[in-house]
């Protein structure tokens, strides 16, 4: 089998978009003269990969870093290292495709291309051999894949309590909320963070785990001091409280708490996580497998992270991760975005893709009997968005 052709196609959203309070710590709201410190990571495109071979399998990839970015990266520099390929070979072409690019990628958004493209080899992997792709991984290692819910964006007490109440009725047995005051409010917003977890806690009881977003919002100083402040509240985990390059600074703040750190959703490819894990930086890994160098790089993450007792909770959920985390005994559960109306980016892949699981009573299923990614591009309902290729 041979690969005769890439295409690329950027989906952006010209639709309405929903505005609410979503306010957060992110990693510029520590800066002076900032007016909407949230604006730097909304993404209303997406790239969708698609690669032919001679054979009429198509493979599908996506990737939401960067979109615009990605899809000149594939088009510039690594379509025409694949065309010709045969797609079987994903480890050769992974490695051919990294290494050609290691003077200006290792990281960021060439990686999300490679990450892309990995995706869509295996899918015409699986497509060829007629099994699933979390078949060809490793297999079913669990029953169905347990999910807890990604949302809670309101800082409004009320809103929140009302939304937590909802998801646990929909029977969702973990959630995630965000720090909605950033490092900037000082001692005053750091109290309203810990109310906001407070809050959610009191809703739902003790028996639904609860998980704690910071979005690379805080400094070490601020991060210990929520840290002790959370201790209470029993928290699954608090994620990405500080920059990723801070590796140094996440392996000292474990030394001052019981509470679980997750981070990895801004790392890449194996050399990355593999300087977490002599660190002892972090106690989850939540890559995203269409950043963090596709299936070829994320099986080889889940090995090592399970090796030193990591979990894997990828970021996202959307089917590429949702292959790893069925396939993976390093990974407990996934995490769900829920079907909404477009907010902040994270929810647009539903409208773009068919084949997506949905959860029902907080877990989900994949089907031993699709092949493949088990995905196709959606064809009706795309008047919103402007495709360009
Ligand atoms: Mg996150």
């Amino acid at each position: 089998m041979k690969i005769t052709n890439i295409r690329t196609k950027l989906y952006q959203w010209n639709g309405p978009v929903k505005t609410t309070d979503t306010v957060f710590a992110t990693p510029v709201s520590l800066l002076p003269f900032q007016t909407d410190s949230q604006a730097a990571y909304r993404f209303f495109s997406w790239l969708v990969v698609e690669i032919e071979t001679d054979e009429g399998y198509v493979g599908i990839g996506n990737a939401g870093l960067c979109p615009d970015v990605t899809k000149l990266i594939i088009d510039s520099k690594l379509k025409s290292l694949l065309i010709g390929e045969n797609p079987m070979n994903t480890e050769y072409l992974y490695e051919k495709m990294y290494r050609s690019s290691v003077a200006y990628g290792r990281k960021g958004a060439v990686i999300a291309a490679i990450s892309a493209l990995d995706i869509a080899l295996w899918d015409i992997k699986g497509l060829a051999l007629k099994q699933p792709v979390f078949m060809l991984l490793g297999g079913r290692t669990k029953e169905y894949i347990s999910t807890y819910y990604s949302r809670l964006y309101t800082r409004n007490l009320e809103s929140l309590q009302k939304e937590a109440e909802h998801y646990k009725k929909e029977g969702f047995t973990g959630m995630k909320l965000r720090c909605g005051y950033p490092l900037t409010d000082g001692l005053a917003g750091m109290k309203k963070n810990v109310e906001m977890v407070k809050v959610v806690r009191e809703t739902v009881g003790d028996d639904v785990e609860i998980m704690l977003e910071a979005y690379m919002g805080f400094n070490f100083p601020y991060a210990k001091q929520l840290l002790k402040e959370l201790e209470p509240y029993n928290l699954r985990w608090v994620e990405e409280l500080m920059l990723p390059d801070e590796i140094h600074n996440f392996a000292k703040l474990k030394q001052y708490t019981d509470i679980p750190l997750s981070g990895g959703e801004h790392e890449y490819t194996r050399f990355g996580f593999y300087d977490l894990l002599k660190a002892d930086a972090l106690d989850i890994f939540q890559f995203d497998t269409n950043r963090v160098g596709g299936f070829t790089e994320a099986q080889k993450i889940c090995t090592m992270a399970h090796l030193h007792g990591v979990e894997v909770i990828p970021h996202g959920g959307q089917m590429h991760n949702l292959h790893v985390v069925m396939s993976s005994f390093a990974s407990p559960m996934a995490e769900y975005f829920p079907q909404t109306e477009i907010e902040v980016g994270n929810e647009m892949f539903w409208y773009i893709f068919d084949g997506e699981a949905v959860a029902e009573n907080g877990k989900l299923q994949l089907d031993d009997n699709k092949p493949g990614m088990g995905l196709t591009l959606k064809t009706e309902g795309l008047e919103n968005f402007k495709i360009i290729e």
